[in-house]
């Protein structure tokens, strides 16, 4: 695609970088038959190649237009435009600077300000998230009288909120046997308030396989204010993160760094970019980059522990867009759940997203919820009995569909090689048969603690 930037704009290395990725696109139009918006809008300019145009004429006349801005809004950053895309065209970067721009060059109507805000500033702290969801239960009865976006923030509060985890403090915790590796783990910030049980079974898998497991003073990794494009509170929380994990890794060297939300893990792998420029930290953030693994991708390079459970099971694996088009490593998710003998379908369409992506299906409900019928749909015909997934946002968001169970992959791993059953999955447990003895389980709670 050819540009017009003039050379004091191409002087902002953020500029430099969209122009780059402008210049790739050659307009043939692939990535539209794979756009979640697109197959449910039929617009052009709701198609990753539409959007690509907008950003273009957005960034080269520096105006910020009201249509541009609901055109990138329906943006899910759902990246299966990049899976699709036959040029190599860098549509996550692209997006993501044109979201910042947007956010820094255009005043939006004060109540959506206002719940942007609102959703930056709660929910990447734990304890300030936890505080308001306990608010939010008394609102939730007037929920049918909220207008439609404050209706989805209210509705989709968890029924119950689980009381904080010993898996989430800082601490170091180590393996009864011999050490086979070290790693540092992500608590998350949202996930260890609404599904806590998510970092105990990853903790407890990671222990049983040998691995000593660092949890760093760290929760949010940044992903949830980049994606609203507040990019300076992202980069605060993202620096927080590396310096955290970079402490660890000197004190003494990582095998990784794990992380069991794929939506984090695709910001977390995108660092050494987000602090390219950053003479300080630059070094630092493409370290973490380098040993960020999803949880499923290091189990499957390390071998799982020795299988504890039969089970006569039949899973639908929902790949989360971040797995499958931002890390692309859907595979060794899928590959866990065979190894660990389950029967594993995939749903029709299961390129397409499910409508969560992040604070999506709060600031586009209406959109979001027609992807999740869609998505329930085709998860309920594989006639399995429970869904696997690998995100905490596609976890929540489908479960509240109120279709088929939803568990984390490695829920499923640390039940069948010798935890305890995932409570989604309670009814299923008869189904389950000892395979050996069973052997004591990793500590549930922490040996050596740091402050
Ligand atoms: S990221 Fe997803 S929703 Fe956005 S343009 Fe690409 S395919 Fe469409
Ligand atoms: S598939 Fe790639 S090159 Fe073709 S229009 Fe889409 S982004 Fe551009």
């Amino acid at each position: 695609m050819q540009t017009n930037f003039r050379p004091e704009q191409l002087a902002d290395p953020d500029v430099r970088e969209s122009e780059k990725i402008l210049r790739a696109c050659v307009h043939c139009g692939f990535c539209t038959a794979t756009c979640p918006t697109y197959v449910l809008l039929r617009d052009e300019l709701d198609s990753p190649r539409g959007r690509i145009y907008l950003i273009k004429h957005m960034l080269e006349n520096g105006r910020v237009t009201p249509r541009i801005v609901e055109h990138i809004d329906r943006c899910l950053s759902c990246l299966s435009c990049m899976t699709t895309c036959p040029s190599g065209v860098h549509y996550m970067h692209l997006v993501d600077h044109a979201r910042a721009y947007i956010e820094k060059h255009h005043r939006r109507p004060l109540p959506e300000r206002l719940l942007r805000r609102l959703l930056a500033t709660v929910l990447p702290r734990p304890a300030l998230f936890r505080a308001s969801l306990l608010l939010g239960r008394l609102a939730r009865p007037l929920a049918p009288l909220l207008p439609g976006r404050l209706a989805a923030l209210v509705e989709q509060q968890p029924r119950h909120l689980p009381a904080p985890s010993w898996a989430d403090r800082p601490q170091v915790l180590r393996p009864e046997g011999p050490r086979r590796a070290r790693v540092a783990v992500l608590p998350g910030c949202v996930q260890q308030v609404i599904e806590p049980a998510i970092n105990e079974a990853t903790v407890r898998l990671l222990l049983r396989t040998g691995v000593e497991v660092v949890v760093p003073k760290i929760s949010c990794c940044g992903a949830l204010a980049h994606h609203l494009g507040m990019e300076e509170a992202a980069r605060r929380t993202a620096a927080r993160a590396v310096r955290a994990v970079v402490a660890a890794h000197r004190t003494e060297a990582l095998d990784a760094f794990v992380v069991n939300a794929s939506g984090c893990g695709v910001v977390v792998r995108d660092y050494g970019f987000m602090f390219r420029e950053d003479p300080e930290l630059a070094g630092d953030a493409a370290t973490v980059s380098g040993l960020m693994r999803d949880v499923s991708e290091f189990l499957v390079e390390l071998g799982l522990p020795e299988r504890a459970v039969d089970v006569d099971l039949t899973v639908a694996f929902h790949a989360p867009c971040s797995l499958q088009h931002g890390l692309r490593a859907a595979a060794p998710a899928k590959r866990l759940l065979t190894e660990l003998g389950l029967t594993v379908r995939e749903p029709a369409e299961s390129h397409l997203c499910c409508g969560s992506a992040g604070t999506y299906s709060i600031l586009q409900p209406a959109l979001a919820r027609r992807l999740r019928a869609r998505k329930s749909g085709h998860l309920a015909a594989t006639g399995a009995d429970l869904v696997a997934t690998a995100n905490i946002g596609c976890l929540e968001w489908l479960q509240g569909a109120d279709g088929l169970p939803v568990v984390h992959v490695v829920q499923l791993a640390d039940w069948l090689t010798g935890g305890p059953v995932p409570a989604a999955i309670a009814h299923l447990a008869d189904r389950a048969r000892p395979r050996r003895p069973r052997t004591v389980a990793a500590p549930a709670s922490p040996q050596v603690a740091v402050s």
